[in-house]
């Protein structure tokens, strides 16, 4: 059932809050843990306002998380994140089944959400250097003559791979940048928020 992936994020995000706000504290304001906690907590709330008709809609469950998270997440990560997941919600209907062609659409559509919210782009040290690398597994190219259990856990890798990237290059986007070459060394917290997200979905569809 969708509710019990999205509580299975929720769950993650809850525990790893003071690991991610530690990670924050190290290049920006220590808030990305709370932040990703309190946009949590109000995914799980709006979707106990849907009936249980709708809590079996992508869509509808996609539109309601992302609506709260962007009204009730603080920081940069809220306002992203629910774009992305928002725009991933357009790409949805009823007849949708999760399989690699609606994965990549979902991902492709989350990642060009981002970007054009943050303009950013891979390479700035942010949420889009692990977001991109998996919607890159799904495209049709890298993901010919796979089936959809190899093609979800080479993104688990291309998302871990891109946590570690962003710890080698400098930040270019938000509070981070101040720091310039000394954001180096560093993993960016909402890269790191983005390969829980996933890896917890990833277990999800897998089990
Ligand atoms: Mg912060």
């Amino acid at each position: 059932m969708i509710r019990d992936a999205v509580e299975a994020v929720v769950n993650a995000i809850i525990s790893e809050k003071d690991y991610l706000s530690q990670l924050d504290a190290k290049i920006g304001d220590g808030d990305h843990g709370a932040n990703m906690a309190q946009g949590a907590k109000s995914a799980v709330e709006a979707l106990e306002e849907l009936s249980d008709e709708e809590l079996n809609d992508l869509q509808k469950v996609l539109h309601a998380v992302g609506e709260a998270v962007v009204m009730n997440v603080g920081g940069s990560a809220g306002p992203l994140y629910g774009a992305g997941i928002l725009e991933a919600a357009k790409v949805v209907d009823e007849n949708s089944s999760l399989d690699i062609a609606t994965l990549e659409k979902m991902f492709g559509a989350a990642v060009s959400a981002i970007q054009r919210r943050g303009h950013a782009q891979k390479g700035d040290k942010t949420m889009l250097d692990v977001l991109i690398p998996i919607h890159e597994c799904f495209t049709p190219e890298n993901s010919a003559g796979k089936n959809l259990e190899e093609v979800l856990v080479l993104a688990v890798d291309a998302a871990k791979d891109g946590v570690e990237y962003t710890k080698t290059i400098a930040a270019k986007r938000g509070r981070a940048s101040y720091l310039g070459d000394r954001s180096i060394g560093f993993e960016d917290p909402g890269a790191v928020s983005s390969l829980i997200i996933y890896r917890t979905l990833c277990n999800y569809w897998k089990g």
